[in-house]
């Protein structure tokens, strides 16, 4: 149940940003950032979202997602890999030596608000 928890940290989020000024009026959509190792299932993850906004303000509002793919740096070779799958070795060199400078993210990318009055 990972992804209800991720949820609720996605509606606390809105929330925060809504009481920081942020955005305000009728909320419609919100667009994420995953990384894919963060081990997220998107669809599931929309799914608890919807399912934890009904009844409230945030009922209705679309979720969508940008899948981030898992970029890392070589310490060897100074290249940057794009992986899509677990084990990450260099693809210009090999080396295991690789940091893993992109694909843990979860955040909000950005939020779409309604025109209408
Ligand atoms: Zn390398």
């Amino acid at each position: 149940m990972h992804e209800a928890a991720i949820a609720q940290g996605v509606i606390d989020e809105i929330q925060r940003l809504h009481d920081e000024g942020v955005w305000s009026g009728k909320l419609v959509e919100v667009r994420l950032r995953i990384g894919k190792l963060t081990a997220v299932v998107p669809d599931y993850l929309a799914f608890c979202f919807e399912a934890m906004t009904k009844d409230t303000a945030l009922e209705g509002v679309d979720l969508s997602w940008e899948d981030v793919p898992v970029q890392g740096l070589c310490h060897a070779c100074g290249e940057t890999s794009q992986f899509d799958k677990i084990g990450f070795l260099c693809l210009s060199c090999g080396s295991p030596d690789v940091e893993i400078s992109q694909g843990r993210e979860l955040l909000i990318d950005s939020l779409e608000v309604s025109d209408d009055h």
